[in-house]
């Protein structure tokens, strides 16, 4: 094999770490728990480096949870920032990369990677702007324009945006108090996030019947934030992932709901149609991060090569 890249999926709990010359032609891949960054960086290093042992290495990405800086210009670009997690604040991930190996890291958080690898190899191709969105233990969105992931002040927090309170089938209004320590009850993560389904509840979710009401609940809530995307970005696709939406008809649900949500004000017949080639799943599933740290990787060798 020639040339290859090493990625880096950052997350809270898990780090992936792949070395190939793209997501479908991986030499090596390692999963490690997050420990704390002196343990955990200089595993990544060791591992990059025995496995790209005789291959030209050409680019580093790092696809990593947030906040992270991401403004060139700021003395602590390519850092974690202010995360709650124990270890993690103001933590450099770039300036270690780029001096064990001497290559361009390209670095982005976990979701605007997802958002890239989905658009370059996966369920977004030819489809700019598109939106990636996960729905698990929290929400985060990453979004694609004029081919780049969309940066601005900080980076998008699709997680956040404010939704309304719905009722549930029956009629009755949900009364759920929310789980973001932020907006309590008025925010999408908050509302619709896997926390937020077992805590109405008070059971897990893979216990709960397909039958249960709370699928249509939770499809409503997705639909009232997909519905601010949609109209905010006005993206040609949404490829959506994650835990929440792999349960029963959540993502027929959502597409039925969002449509309704919209009544027909975007006039693209791919939204007020059945949506199959509008609201979609992931193409790489479980590794949407990990592809999207090739991605990132190769963009930054081909940003690099200009
Ligand atoms: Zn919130």
């Amino acid at each position: 094999m020639g040339p290859v890249y090493g990625a880096i999926e950052g997350g809270g709990t898990k780090f992936v770490v792949a070395v190939g010359n793209g997501p479908d032609n991986i030499i090596a891949r390692a999963r490690m728990d997050t420990r704390t960054p002196d343990l955990t960086i200089p595993d990544c290093i060791s591992f990059i480096r025995k496995a790209s042992e005789g291959h030209v290495l050409r680019a580093i990405g790092v696809a990593c949870f947030g906040p992270i800086q991401l403004d060139t210009d700021a003395s602590d670009y390519g850092s974690v920032t202010n995360t709650p997690k124990p270890g993690w604040a103001h933590t450099p991930i770039v300036g270690p990369l780029q001096a064990a190996f001497g290559v361009p890291v390209g670095f982005d958080t976990d979701v605007n990677g997802a958002a890239l690898g989905e658009w370059r190899w996966g369920a977004a191709q030819q489809c700019d702007p598109c939106v990636y969105l996960t729905v698990g233990t929290g929400i985060g969105g990453g979004a694609i324009v004029n081919g780049f992931p969309l940066h601005g002040l900080l980076h998008p927090e699709m997680g956040h945006i404010p939704i309304p309170r719905l009722r549930w089938p029956n009629g009755d209004l949900d009364d759920y108090t929310g789980f973001c320590t932020y907006h309590g009850a008025g925010c999408f993560e908050g509302m619709a996030a896997g926390p937020a389904i077992s805590g109405r509840l008070g059971q897990l979710g893979e216990t709960i019947p397909d039958d249960h009401p709370i699928w249509e609940l939770e499809a409503g809530y997705l639909a009232a934030g997909l519905a601010s995307i949609v109209l905010a970005l006005s993206p040609r696709r949404i490829v959506v992932g994650g835990g929440v939406m792999q349960r029963s008809d959540v993502l027929e649900r959502t597409r039925r709901r969002l449509r309704e949500t919209l009544a027909g004000y975007v006039a693209s017949p791919l939204i007020t149609g059945d949506q199959q080639a509008y609201l979609v799943a992931p193409k790489y599933g479980q590794d949407a991060g990990l592809v999207g740290a090739f991605a990132l990787a190769e963009a930054a060798h081909e940003m690099a090569t200009k």
